[in-house]
């Protein structure tokens, strides 16, 4: 009895953990420090560890991209050469700078989010590092944005990449939109599709009922996604998992 009851509180720190910090899915924390210290932090910008730095002290800082995500972000929009970008769910701006420094100096970002309170300030670090010309800020629910972008026929495949970083109940709506926006070729990246290792777990696993409830979102899209014969898929298990979704014709 005792036993069992350890081993639910132990999977429930583990759980806890995972849910509360979802800047890595690795199961230890030192090779994850390794990973940063090693690889990301030495060049990261100096404007994004202004930004991160400025979240930290935020209560919803565990929201934030992990600087490791951004970094495998940055690194694929050059690849894929990405000049016209859409981003929903801005918050503080740490993937929207790390955005913003990796396209072109012409490119643009749609940049999305439901209150514009907490992107207003990181926005003086984005300023000062010269790259908020290639923002379009818009505050306002996605959801009726992108119906309206839908309704311009001159929208339609236009984007080289859209990340995805916002409600989680709405992601297989904004889906059915954006497969429509995002050229052939194109990317669209769902963040947090492994939502803090919940997927797998136990039906009767002792979490938040908030997030629970977005789980099952979250396990609703993965599902969605496998079978959409309009995209290639990639899950990656960085951060808190995401999911890559290349448009095909
Ligand atoms: N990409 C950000 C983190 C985003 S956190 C970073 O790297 O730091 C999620 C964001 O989604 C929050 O800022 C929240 O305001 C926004 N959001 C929540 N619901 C939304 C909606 N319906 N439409 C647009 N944005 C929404
Ligand atoms: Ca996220």
């Amino acid at each position: 009895m005792a036993a069992n009851r350890e081993g639910q509180e132990e999977n429930k720190d583990r759980y806890f953990k995972l849910v509360h910090g979802n800047q890595t899915l690795l199961q230890s924390e030192k090779l994850y420090e390794y990973i940063l210290e090693t690889s990301v932090y030495p060049r990261e910008p100096q404007c994004l560890k202004e930004i991160r730095e400025l979240t930290y002290k935020h209560p919803l800082s565990v929201m934030m991209t992990s600087p490791d995500e951004a970094q495998f972000f940055s690194m694929l929009l050059k690849l894929i050469n990405a000049k016209n970008t859409m981003e929903i769910g801005v918050f503080t701006g740490y993937s929207l700078l790390a955005t913003a420094l990796a396209i072109p100096d012409d490119g643009k970002i749609l940049a999305l989010d439901i209150t514009k309170e907490h992107y207003e300030k990181g926005l003086p670090i984005i300023q000062k590092a010269g790259v908020a010309h290639k923002i379009d800020f818009r505050e306002g629910p996605a959801l009726p944005l992108l119906d309206q972008l839908i309704q311009d026929e001159k929208y339609h495949g236009t984007f080289d990449f859209v990340f995805v970083d916002a409600d989680k109940d709405n992601y297989v709506n904004y889906h059915k939109r954006l497969i429509e926006l995002v050229k052939v070729g194109g990317v669209i990246g769902y963040d947090n599709t492994l939502w803090g290792g919940s997927v797998v777990a136990p039906p009767d696993a002792d979490l938040d009922e908030h997030f629970l409830y977005l789980r099952d979102f979250v396990q609703e899209l993965n599902k969605a996604l496998a079978v959409d014969p309009r995209i290639e898929i990639c899950q990656i298990s960085i951060a808190d998992g995401v999911t890559l979704c290349r448009r095909i014709g």
